[in-house]
């Protein structure tokens, strides 16, 4: 099976992660690092394997374990529950703000100019306003990410996510994962299983898509899952769909955006229909990016599933109030509180952003440039590695302005979150190392509501990612980090 027992460096003998005295032997991280291989197949935490070419496209084809930490990763039970705390607030917080069509196209009118995709997506919502559309049945299955800035002491939000929030499934294995491995081993690392939270992300995610399908109420409608031609995190998403089938007996189809162009219609009634099932809940697991929309097959297909009545996780609204340059204008002064009436719920929301800057801001531009280590410069992308660090900030903000046009409002500036590194042991294709790391703790968010009816507003597990301190970018499907689970301290 793998070379991982091989491949061990002997100084992890000394790698004492509950801070235990006892020099632990190579022989016994082979053992741990084995077994946790063996569960992981076992237990579907697969990906599709990128040696195989077809891995992508056939399920039970070309599979690899995704990348984990070995065992989970310490965090204070306060950040934890200040992270916990804050997924129902911000639920609601993205369902206020999609309501406010004049916020979300006055606010990204300028970035529509210089982002063709923004700029689509904005087009449209312009044009469900003009049909007087409205979303009655609001589903969002979102993702708000963290860290924990070493130098304040400070829980911010790096992002949140309100498209194709991904892992629930497989980060909730990771959690098991380590349960398991800290069961049969925690003894000897000095850990207890019991402090790493349960994770029913998988569990309360189907159970929204399946509330959503009853509300819709059209018992022989289908859910739709919008994928990737190719995709090789499907198992994650297909933990899903067998949780949503096995438990809630609701069926999906999967279609990409151009086939849903090709075999879709919608009837006088609003009614959805793809490949002849009703579709009543469209959940997007593709969409994100400009790459999925290679032509305007995909964008007919995103307008038709927009102007159906089908309950679309996210509709184009939820899908634009989780852009960044959103996020940085609900930073503002005095923009949350239009939108949440409850102080203190104003002042959590607010404890947890961090810096965040739009560039037509002169004096701040001009202290990136002097110090670009401590900014991050964003554009409107989702899915990874699309963000610029270090010098090649300063050296964007040279160009964009030089330019002189509208370049610039294409990015947001964000204020450099530093978390406090620290030793793991990550395993990737078989093959372990131990580094430094950095984490980053995502928590699932799911909120379902009917007209003036909130059905659900809940925490819905988590996802630990961590990755090697130096790499800037953080995503597990890009190549940087590895799935992870919480050992609450
Ligand atoms: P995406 O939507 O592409 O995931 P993110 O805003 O989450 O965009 O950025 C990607 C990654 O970049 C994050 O997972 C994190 O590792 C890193 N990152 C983003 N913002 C910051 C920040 N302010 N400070 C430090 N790292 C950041
Ligand atoms: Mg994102
Ligand atoms: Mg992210």
């Amino acid at each position: 099976m793998s070379r991982a027992p091989s491949s061990i460096p002997s100084q992890l003998a000394a790698w004492k992660p509950g801070g235990s005295d006892e020099v632990l032997s190579d022989e016994f991280f082979e053992k741990v690092v084995s077994d946790a291989l063996v569960w992981s197949a076992l237990h579907g935490l697969v990906v599709g394997d990128r040696s195989n070419s077809r891995s992508g496209k056939v399920p039970g084809v070309g599979m690899v374990h995704a990348p984990f930490a070995l065992t989970p990763t310490p965090l204070p039970m306060s950040y934890w529950r200040q992270a916990c705390e804050l997924a129902p607030l911000f639920n609601e917080l993205v369902d206020r703000v999609s309501l406010d069509a004049d916020f979300l196209q006055n606010s990204l009118s300028r970035t529509k100019k210089v982002d063709e995709f923004t700029g689509r997506l904005l087009e449209i919502h312009l044009q469900m306003l003009s049909l007087d559309k409205k979303e009655e049945i609001r589903l969002g299955l979102h993702r708000s990410d963290y860290m924990v800035d070493s130098e304040t002491d400070m829980l911010y939000q790096i992002e949140l996510n309100t498209i194709s929030s991904s892992f629930p499934g497989l980060g909730s294995l990771v959690a098991d994962l380590h349960r398991n491995v800290l069961g049969h081993y925690g003894q000897d690392l000095g850990l207890d299983s019991r402090n790493v939270p349960e994770n029913p992300a998988v569990s309360q995610f189907a159970k929204a898509l399946a509330n959503a399908w009853s509300e819709y109420n059209a018992s022989s409608a289908v859910v739709m899952v919008v994928v990737q031609g190719e995709e090789r995190n499907m198992y994650d998403q297909y933990w899903l769909s067998t949780v949503l089938k096995d438990k809630h007996g609701v069926a999906s189809i999967r279609k990409t955006l151009a086939e849903i162009d090709a075999q879709g219609h919608v009837l006088p009634d609003g009614t959805l229909v793809v490949d002849g099932h009703s579709v009543s809940v469209v959940y997007f697991r593709a969409g994100y990016t400009p790459n999925d929309y290679p032509s305007e097959t995909e964008w007919r297909a995103r307008l038709l599933i927009e102007s159906s009545s089908a309950v679309k996780c996210p509709s184009i609204a939820y899908h634009l109030v989780g852009t960044k340059k959103i996020q940085q204008e609900l930073a503002k002064p005095d923009i949350l509180e239009r939108f949440v009436e409850n102080k203190d719920h104003v002042a959590a929301l607010r404890k947890c952003f961090a810096g965040l800057w739009s560039l037509d801001n002169d004096e701040i531009v001009r202290t990136a440039m002097d110090k670009p280590e401590l900014f991050v410069l964003k554009p409107q992308r989702e899915g990874g590695g699309n963000n610029i660090y270090g010098t090649d900030v300063r050296e964007m903000l040279i160009k964009l302005r030089n330019e002189g046009n509208d370049g610039l409002a294409a990015y947001i500036l964000m204020q450099r979150i530093f978390p406090k590194d620290s030793l793991s042991y990550l395993i990737r294709d078989g093959i372990s190392h131990t580094e430094k790391t950095i984490s980053e703790l995502g928590i699932y968010g799911a909120y379902l509501r009917n007209k003036d009816k909130v059905i659900i507003n809940e925490q819905s597990g988590y996802l630990m990612r961590t990755k090697v301190s130096s790499s800037n970018e953080g995503g597990v499907a890009a190549g940087f980090a590895v799935l992870d689970s919480v050992y609450l301290t």
